[in-house]
């Protein structure tokens, strides 16, 4: 898996994390709102034109409309906890933290 593959593991089951928490979706699935939330984190990920990509928090150009930053803080602050709890700090991602 590389660099970006992992990311996007990462992301997604931040996602789910998130989702199953808070909107009882069922395992391995996502509600449409936060679908929506996955699929604008990939297309920035994707299209990030820093090479090595900077945590998000050190980048200068914060790519993520007001709106997703939000969410996607949200959504890390939330299952960071949960990861923690469960002792799965391997899977931390530091981008949004
Ligand atoms: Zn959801």
């Amino acid at each position: 898996m590389d660099k970006q593959e992992n990311d996007k593991y990462i992301l997604e089951q931040f996602i789910s994390i998130y989702c199953r928490g808070n909107h009882k979706t069922p395992k391995a699935k996502l509600c449409s709102d936060c679908q929506k939330i996955l699929e604008y984190s990939l297309k920035r990920l994707e299209r990030c034109p820093q090479d090595p990509k900077p945590s998000c928090k050190n980048c200068e150009i914060h790519c993520y409309k007001p709106e997703y930053r939000e969410k996607i803080r949200q959504v890390m602050r939330y299952s960071g906890k949960h990861l923690i709890l469960r002792g799965r700090l391997d899977l931390l991602w530091h981008y949004f933290t």
